[in-house]
């Protein structure tokens, strides 16, 4: 089965009816490329760039910052790419950036909200993603992670436009923006759903707590039915979804949020066979009865209780 599903890696994402469902790598660092190039990702659908900030006194400045992702995106002509910008706060610290004495650092200032308080190094990012984007062939897209509303997408999506960038969109890791996403829908180009942000806040359960890891699962039919409620308001404007999360690398569960109506899928690089594999074996129409059995809760068993 192992072979079968190698076999596939020429072929894109898709449902047993045709129904196109882009596979996407999630990459930590510039080497990451080779692995999603090698198992047949069609592009990255999360690039995460603290790599770029972590062990530095001070933020890179916008050249080396550029030149960075020009080698990135030089690797995927043609295809689409999705940088997001820094995601720092007191769990991801960044001497130069973060405080490490807030007691609920999950809660604190992160994602946009610590750049927008250190908006030169937010607006540096977003040149040197525009200056790499104007130098190179592959598709950009930019998103800002932990946005909590319409107002922050807004301002975000605006700041990147005026920087020259195409594609600028949002991360959905907080319940508040599944909540709005009717009205976000309305500015961002596209969502990006981050699971395991997303389940830890609606679960109040803190991802890096052993105690608390059973709460830990996108499975849980609240998680599912935030994730409608984005997939819904992307479908009533006509803006792709993805997820970029763990829950992606779960085959069973990819075929669940297809059937929801995610409209892509990005993962680890080794998950790619064996979610390209399961979405072949579904038609959309059996995705959507899965999807229907999924947010009525019938896939979730509590555990320990
Ligand atoms: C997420 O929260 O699901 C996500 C993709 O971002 P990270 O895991 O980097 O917080
Ligand atoms: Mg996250």
């Amino acid at each position: 089965e192992a072979d079968q599903a190698k076999a596939l890696r020429g072929r894109p994402g898709l449902l047993k009816d045709g129904t196109r469902i882009p596979l996407l790598a999630n990459v930590g660092k510039p080497a990451d490329a080779d692995p999603a190039l090698e198992y047949g990702a069609e592009g990255v659908g999360l690039f995460r760039s603290e790599f770029l900030f972590l062990g530095n006194e001070q933020a890179p400045g916008v050249e080396e910052q550029a030149k960075a992702y020009r080698a990135l995106l030089e690797r995927f002509p043609g295809r689409k790419v999705v940088i997001r910008l820094l995601d720092a706060g007191a769990d991801k610290p960044l001497p130069f950036l973060t405080q490490a004495d807030e007691p609920n650092p999950a809660l604190g200032l992160r994602g946009l909200r610590t750049l927008k308080v250190h908006s030169q190094v937010l607006e540096d990012q977003l040149e040197a993603l525009a200056r790499a984007d104007a130098e190179t062939d592959a598709d950009l897209w930019v998103m800002a992670p932990m946005v909590a509303d319409e107002h922050e997408a807004d301002y975000f999506v605006r700041l990147g436009k005026s920087k020259g960038l195409k594609r600028v969109g949002v991360m959905a890791e907080v319940p508040s923006i599944a909540l709005m996403a009717d009205k976000v829908a309305k500015v961002a180009d596209f969502v990006s759903i981050g699971t395991n942000d997303l389940t830890q806040y609606t679960l109040a359960a803190d991802r890096t707590l052993g105690s608390v890891a059973s709460y830990q699962t996108a499975w849980h039919p609240a998680v599912l039915r935030a994730i409608k409620l984005i997939a819904d308001a992307g479908q009533a404007n006509n803006m792709p979804v993805g997820v970029c999360g763990e829950a992606a690398a779960d085959p069973d569960l990819a075929v669940v949020l297809a059937g929801i109506g995610v409209t892509s899928l990005s993962m680890t690089p080794v998950a790619l066979d064996d979610v390209r594999a399961e979405l072949a074996k579904h038609t959309m129409d059996e995705a959507k009865a899965l999807a229907a059995k999924a947010l009525d809760g019938e896939f979730y068993h509590p555990q320990g209780w």
